[in-house]
Formats: structure tokens, C-alpha cells, sequence
């Protein structure tokens, strides 16, 4: 195909020519299609029947692909403008399911919040502990990793308070943290534990798709309308490594690299762990077009969660 849409420029479409491979796979490039991972075959000439055809510069699915055929048809019938049309038309209906429903997809589907280990409290619970922090601007903090001081407590609590989110949230810094997880974590993994998660992800769900559904949520999350419900995001990682049983690492993490950063990166822990493309997909079918999901089926959404 001549068309693949790069996941680093937002979904842009990007066409084969003279290239060279290294530069396509930074740009990490997918079918227009079927949203599958694609790669970059360079100009060649093959031989068919004593007859020397050249081949032009394009962009092939892996030999692992289960859409590689339908997508090769498909993309010989359809034109870029085509494709731009329907990838316009599905990341605004993305966003506007993002916009509407953001919040409570993500709280529902929640690994940390589904039952399944000890230290988890429900959706309602946390969404309480979130805003009882974000009114009140306290907590009560376990004590053990302060050494059971009242004092160093508050203090560390004074900290993250004070720690300036505002501009944390408006500068570059936190977007461009944003945007390194989605690279070093989910599209090309460093660490052993987040290689394995990842391939996991890719036998379980269309990875491409996976990928550009989390940038979209990056974007959407970094408009300035979306500021409250990115702060209470923040707080999210808060309330989540204030619950579970290892804050401590939490606290000497946040000493070190300040409160925002870390907060952070437990969100997004929790966002990646989420099967959106699943989610998108349940919703789609529902026809929850705009719809508060508060009162459509929870049971539904429950068993979309990634497992
Ligand atoms: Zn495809």
C-alpha cells in the first residue's frame, strides 16, 4: 500500500518514497486500515515471466498480520482522500466519547479498582477519596514510611500540595512527560516487565489502534477545557499509591523527582492498563453516542476491562 498513517504525527498519512527504513520506523507507522503495524519496503525490481517489473517504494503488513490480504484489496480501491474522510470521522467520534465519558471509563475499568487484590477499594470509593483531597486539601497519611512522625507526614503532604500542578499542567513538561511514557513503556518498551506486558497487549488486542487511542487521550487530556479533570488525574495517582501497599516508594520517588512527575506516571500506569480499543469498540455497538454511560450497562463495561 502506498498510504500508511504514522502514529507519532497524530494518525497523519504518510506516503512510500525513497526512504530509508530506520526513518519510517520512527515515526512508527500503521495501516490506514485495519490500524496494524506496518513496515517500509524500499523500490525494487522483481522477476515475472523473463520480464523485469519494478516495484515502487510501499508499505507492507508483517507476515503476521491476520488483515494483511483484506487491507492489500482495500487499499488499491480506495484513494488518500478516502482515507483521511473516515480517520477524521472515527477519531472525532473518539473524541467525543472521550470528552463525555472519559472520566468515568477510566475509573470503572481501573485495574487498581476492580476488587481483584487486597488493598483495592471500588470506582465510588476513590472518586470520593479524589475530591474529599482535592476540597479539603489533606489526607490522612499512613505514618510508616515517615517513621510513625506526625510532623514529617505533613510535611511530605505540604509538599505534593504546594508543588505547582498549574504549571505543570500548562508547560511542555507535562505533555512531553506524557508522551515519553507512551514511548519508552508502550511503543517501544525498555524494561523487562514492560516488554512482556506489551506483547501480551499485541496478542490481545489491535496494538496500532491501541497505541493512537492513547495519544488521542494525551491530546485530549492536555487542552486547556480538560484542565480540572487532568489535575483530578493527577490526584488519581495520588489517591491510588496513597491506597496500595507500597507508598513508601511513592514518597521517596516524589522526594526525588517531585509530586506532579510522579503522580504522573502511576496515572498513566493505570490508563495503559486498560484495553481502550475494547472499550471504544463496546461503546460503538452500544450507540452510546454522547450519552452519559453513568446509566448505561456497568456489567458490560466491567468485562471489557484488560485483562
Ligand atoms: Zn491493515
Amino acid at each position: 500500500m502506498k498510504y500508511a498513517s504514522s502514529l507519532v504525527l497524530g494518525g497523519n498519512l504518510i506516503e512510500a518514497v525513497n526512504g530509508n527504513h530506520s526513518q519510517y520506523k520512527k515515526l512508527y507507522l500503521l495501516c490506514p486500515h485495519c490500524k496494524d503495524p506496518v513496515f517500509f519496503q524500499d523500490r525494487s525490481l522483481r522477476q515475472t515471466q523473463n520480464k523485469l517489473v519494478v516495484v515502487e517504494e510501499h508499505f507492507k503488513h508483517f507476515p503476521s498480520s491476520n488483515s494483511k490480504d483484506d487491507c492489500e484489496n482495500r487499499s488499491r480501491s480506495i484513494n488518500q482522500e478516502k482515507i483521511n474522510k473516515q480517520d477524521s470521522r472515527e477519531r472525532k467520534q473518539r473524541l467525543k466519547i472521550l470528552q463525555n465519558n472519559f472520566w468515568f471509563l477510566f475509573l470503572n475499568n481501573a485495574s487498581c479498582l476492580d476488587g481483584r487484590e487486597k488493598d483495592s477499594i471500588t470506582p465510588k470509593k476513590m472518586e470520593d477519596l479524589i475530591e474529599g483531597i482535592l476540597k479539603n486539601q489533606g489526607a490522612f497519611l499512613p505514618l510508616g514510611p515517615f517513621q510513625g512522625n506526625h510532623e514529617e507526614a505533613e510535611a511530605f503532604f505540604n509538599k505534593v500540595w504546594k508543588y505547582d500542578f498549574n504549571t505543570y499542567i500548562s508547560s511542555k513538561e507535562g505533555k512531553e512527560d506524557m508522551l515519553f511514557m507512551l514511548q519508552n513503556y508502550v511503543l517501544t518498551p525498555e524494561a523487562d516487565c514492560c516488554r512482556t506486558n506489551m506483547k501480551l497487549r499485541k496478542e490481545q488486542t489491535n496494538f496500532g489502534l491501541y497505541c493512537l487511542i492513547l495519544k488521542e487521550i494525551i491530546d485530549f487530556l492536555y487542552v486547556e477545557s480538560s484542565r480540572g479533570l487532568l489535575r483530578k488525574c493527577l490526584f488519581f495517582g495520588f489517591a491510588k499509591e496513597l491506597t496500595r501497599n507500597y507508598f513508601q516508594d511513592f514518597v521517596r520517588d516524589v522526594r526525588e523527582y517531585g509530586a506532579a512527575p510522579i503522580m504522573q506516571r502511576s496515572f498513566f500506569a493505570t490508563l495503559m492498563d486498560i484495553n481502550w480499543v475494547q472499550l471504544f469498540k463496546a461503546g460503538k455497538q452500544n450507540k452510546y453516542k454522547g450519552k452519559s454511560l453513568r446509566h448505561s450497562n456497568q456489567g458490560m463495561l466491567r468485562a471489557c476491562t484488560f485483562r
